[in-house]
């Protein structure tokens, strides 16, 4: 496989992937396609040497492993982490407002939003619903209208003159999205709107009603290689379904005779604090079965570790002083390895130096990753993971520009590096 086709891949996957729904159900539409068995939470397992498994939890969160020869309590399991969500506006649950003759819908923020990019999109709508039959059945659907069915347009400048200079948003007035002017036949109603779409969707059932709904805005312009050099990624959601994907097609190719685990959780951009976000018992669990016992799950952790993989700031030449000089990150010169001593990030000294080793022998290039010293620094889950399990654990991520935007930016050399770096780290043969 050439970068081309990594990234031509890569597009697909993003334009496929609206919401951490659609991502984790086309995860796991390519592990049936490796041959990879989905197990059933609710069932007890029997797992087999030499096997690829995975389970998902609440629709969103996805767990893929490899079993081997050997057990994870002999060798260890090299895992990998990322997190399907990604900042967005999601409707509200009694969303229909009539303002000045439109239909509009309100929206919640969810995550820390970018929000100026958000206006004047051609937005849709995807996401999942649940709805009764004619048996009084309930069912859960995923549904993605596709089309540009939704904008947020700005104000003019004519009518706010200071708008370059100081503009602050409020999201409850400011961000209801239109989606057509107000009907006379009193049809502004979403659950109508979303009942016609279900019957389209599902011409054998007979739909009665829909009964709630989850759903997410998003930009329609599909993901897009760019730059005068063709050397740029744009797309929505790249934070932080790069690594999801690149986690994902590493664990499928690396044909790896030792025990390896992708986990891709929900909930990061909120706090990982959920049934299958990175601070709940998502992982552990399938651990626990895995090695048998608790102790056999402890002996596995210790000699494990989690590389957990999410985009890092790149240095923008228009804003240098973001960064410490020393630790500027560029777009297309490798993975990013993130180091925080107030333990934002998990990586220590010991877990780079094995990721570098590794990429040192393979010629793919590492930068490093410190926030100014006055400035605060991020998070994300490799900190929660390593603090639930207790694993020593690695922050690694590509560099990207814009994050949070409705479009982010990143270097395309940079997946094929950070997907290289993961087929290695799946098949080193020790860790420690
Ligand atoms: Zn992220």
């Amino acid at each position: 496989m050439n970068n081309n086709d990594l990234t031509a891949s890569l597009l697909n996957f993003l334009d496929a992937s609206p919401t951490p729904l659609h991502a984790v159900q086309n995860m796991a539409s390519s592990l049936d396609s490796a041959g990879f068995e989905l197990l059933d939470e609710a069932s007890e397992w029997t797992l087999q040497p030499r096997r690829g498994y995975y389970t998902i939890r609440g629709g969103s969160s996805i767990v893929a492993f490899t079993t081997a020869e050997q057990t994870p309590m002999t060798t260890g399991i090299r895992m990998v982490g990322a997190h399907t969500d990604s900042p967005c506006l999601k409707i509200k649950p009694r969303p229909e407002k009539l303002k000045s003759e439109y239909f509009q819908l309100g929206v919640e923020v969810y995550g820390g939003v970018l929000l100026n990019p958000w206006f004047d999109r051609d937005l849709s709508i995807a996401g999942q619903t649940s709805y009764l039959d004619a048996v009084n059945r309930i069912h859960t659907a995923l549904i993605d209208f596709q089309e540009p069915i939704a904008v947020i347009p700005s104000l003019a400048i004519h009518l706010d003159r200071d708008v370059n200079n100081s503009r602050s948003i409020n999201p409850q007035q400011q961000l209801p999205i239109i989606l057509s002017r107000s009907g006379d036949d009193g049809e502004n109603d979403l659950r109508k709107v979303l009942l016609d779409k279900l019957k389209e969707n599902h011409p054998e059932q007979e739909i009665i009603s829909v009964l709630d709904f989850d759903l997410s805005l998003y930009d329609t312009q599909p993901a897009q290689i760019i730059g005068i050099r063709h050397e740029f990624i744009a797309s929505a959601r790249l934070d932080n379904l790069v690594s999801c994907f690149t986690g994902l097609r590493a664990l499928t190719d690396c044909n790896s005779e030792l025990p390896c685990l992708l986990v891709c959780n929900d909930h990061e951009e909120v706090g990982s604090q959920s049934a299958i976000g990175a601070q709940g018992p998502f992982l552990r669990s399938i651990l626990q079965r895995w090695c048998g016992s608790v102790q056999g799950c402890d002996q596995a952790v210790h000699r494990s570790i989690l590389i957990s993989a999410d985009n890092a700031h790149a240095i923008h030449p228009n804003f240098p002083d973001k960064h410490d000089s020393n630790h500027g990150p560029l777009l297309n010169k490798g993975p990013v390895i993130k180091v925080n001593h107030n333990q934002r990030y998990a990586t220590n000294s010991v877990t780079s130096s094995i990721y570098r080793n590794m990429c040192d022998k393979k010629g793919i290039p590492v930068q490093v990753f410190v926030s100014r010293s006055d400035m605060a620094c991020g998070s994300t889950i490799g900190p929660l993971t390593a603090g639930e399990l207790g694993v020593q654990t690695l922050d690694l991520g590509i560099p990207q520009f814009a994050m949070h935007s409705i479009r982010e930016l990143c270097g395309a050399d940079d997946v094929d590096y950070l997907y290289r770096s993961l087929i290695e780290f799946f098949n080193v043969e020790t860790l420690f």
